[in-house]
């Protein structure tokens, strides 16, 4: 997704490839400049696709422990997320679940993609993980690929979108590992996905900052293995603010 580049401006990909079938996010070259303006609302043309994905993205941010604590996070940095602004349902090539448009400030939800509520809130944490970064640091997200690296795997450690695979292989296998090379699989899948690269330059980028990027667990403050760890850590942020908030 090279060309994209110089069409688009700086965006990031952001990535959610799926565990059994590799599906990545990417920059979108097909979007306009700014982004689409979000669909929904009362304004919607009503696409039952559109009007699904909106459905199911309300009930994400208002339920699962994972995004409530980005989104508490986000405002915390001062970067306040707005549901109609900020969001945009849309139909995307490919089997790419969704991404995180850093140009437009927007998360795409890929609507003809996203197969179900669980599906919904995975792809939402993991783009808000990257919009986390882009908050919080100046990431440089064309030029500089450790930059990539770095929020992909960020993404891929604390979105889960690695803990159910673990789950599973821990099981079957019981590799502790597995976590640590799904997730170094994943990043350097989500890069691939967006840069005209080879495999080995991606894992090379991945390498190189993977034991600093895998020990930053903010704003969760551990590695959200399950809603459960999440709930935990969103209690945990909402603390760690009252006591800043009492210095
Ligand atoms: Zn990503």
């Amino acid at each position: 997704m090279a060309g994209a580049r110089g069409e688009r401006g700086p965006g990031p990909a952001a990535g959610e490839p799926q565990p059994q079938q590799p599906d990545a996010c990417r920059v979108f070259p097909e979007r306009p400049a700014q982004g689409k303006p979000p669909q929904g609302g009362l304004l919607s043309r009503f696409f039952p696709s559109d009007q699904k994905c909106q459905l199911m993205l309300l009930k994400t941010l208002e339920t699962n422990p994972y995004v409530k604590l980005l989104l508490d996070a986000m405002e915390h940095s001062g970067c306040a997320v707005n549901r109609e602004r900020h969001f945009s349902c849309e139909d995307c090539s490919g089997n790419v679940s969704g991404g995180f448009d850093a140009s437009a400030s927007q998360i795409v939800l890929c609507q003809n993609n996203i197969r179900n509520q669980a599906h919904m809130s995975r792809v939402v944490t993991h783009e808000l993980i990257h919009a986390f970064d882009h908050c919080r640091a100046h990431v440089d997200w064309f030029t500089n690929v450790r930059h990539l690296a770095c929020s992909e795997v960020r993404a891929a450690n604390l979105s889960g979108d690695c803990s159910l695979v673990n789950e599973i292989f821990r099981l079957h296998f019981g590799l502790k590992q597995h976590h640590q090379t799904c997730v170094r699989d994943r990043a350097i899948l989500s890069i691939l996905a967006v840069r005209n690269i080879s495999k080995e330059v991606a894992r090379k980028a991945v390498d190189e900052v993977f034991e600093s990027c895998f020990n930053d667990h903010e704003p969760f403050g551990r590695i959200p293995h399950n809603k459960t760890y999440a709930r935990y850590a969103h209690r945990d942020f909402q603390n760690r603010d009252r006591y800043y908030s009492n210095i």
